[in-house]
């Protein structure tokens, strides 16, 4: 969308005073809900986002179950709160887009052949949006499964870059997203680099598709960075006590 409003400053400087390859501020919290068998609460920039882990148990219809592996339910919801113009409740299509994107990313670092028949649901719900929020929900996700002790290759980070005013940039804020040109939200397992995520809204050429990817990579190592300090605050007290 095209629009009057200066996105970056002659100072290179953002709306929110970011420099081009900032993140907004992330804090992460693990193991915040008793019911669940692991939980994060995450806010990055205005996003607010609780992800909650149930199983791995039996799936349900039988159906569903496959033989080899286990299945992974990513449900991501936003709450009818959750942004400016009150949000019809219940699924709607990007809803649905996103909880396919995000399944199939943790299908792919959750070692799922440990629990054939088996579910493993997550369920993240986003109380505040700004922008970004499949990103801080897989990436809540990720600490959520951590903290519920699911085995995986690693724990996944997720982060976008994008492009505002011909330039790339590291994680679009709000207005960013609506007035930029181009958003790459990605994900990836931090330690193989492996690509879990990737999608593309909005045009890039190649070259600035090539710097958004690493700029986007570089994020999700920041962000991997914050999580597993996370998880440590939360095991580490546990540990030195043992
Ligand atoms: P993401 O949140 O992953 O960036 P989108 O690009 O689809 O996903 O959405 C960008 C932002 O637009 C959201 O973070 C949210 O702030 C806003 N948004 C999304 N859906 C709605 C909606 N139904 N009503 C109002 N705002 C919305």
């Amino acid at each position: 969308m095209k629009s009057d409003i200066k996105l970056i400053d002659s100072k290179g400087k953002r709306l929110d005073g970011r420099k081009f390859d900032e993140l907004r501020k992330i804090k992460i919290e693990a193991g915040v809900l008793h019911r669940a068998e692991g939980s994060c609460y995450l806010e990055w920039g205005e996003n607010k986002i609780l992800a909650a882990v149930y199983g791995p148990r039996e799936a349900i219809p039988k159906h569903t179950q496959n033989p080899l592996r286990a299945i992974v339910k990513a449900r991501y919801n936003m709450a009818a709160f959750s942004v400016e113009d009150r949000k019809r409740p219940g699924p709607d299509r990007r809803s649905r887009e996103i909880s396919k994107v995000i399944s199939e990313a943790l299908e792919n670092i959750i070692l799922t052949e440990k629990y054939p028949r088996a579910s493993i649901d997550v369920n993240i719900e986003v109380l505040d949006a700004e922008a970004g929020t499949r990103c801080a929900g897989l990436t809540a996700a990720g600490v959520a499964l951590a903290d519920a002790g699911i085995p995986m290759k690693d724990i996944p980070a997720s982060c976008a870059a994008g492009k505002i005013e011909d330039q790339v940039v590291l994680d679009l804020g709000k207005e960013e997203d609506n007035y930029g040109n181009a958003d790459l939200p990605i994900a990836i397992s931090p330690r193989s680099g492996e690509v879990l995520l990737l999608q593309m809204d909005g045009h890039l050429t190649e070259d600035e598709f090539n710097k958004a990817l690493n700029l986007a990579i570089n994020g999700c190592k920041i962000v991997s960075d914050i999580q597993k300090k996370a998880l440590l605050d939360k095991y580490q007290p546990a540990l030195e006590v043992d």
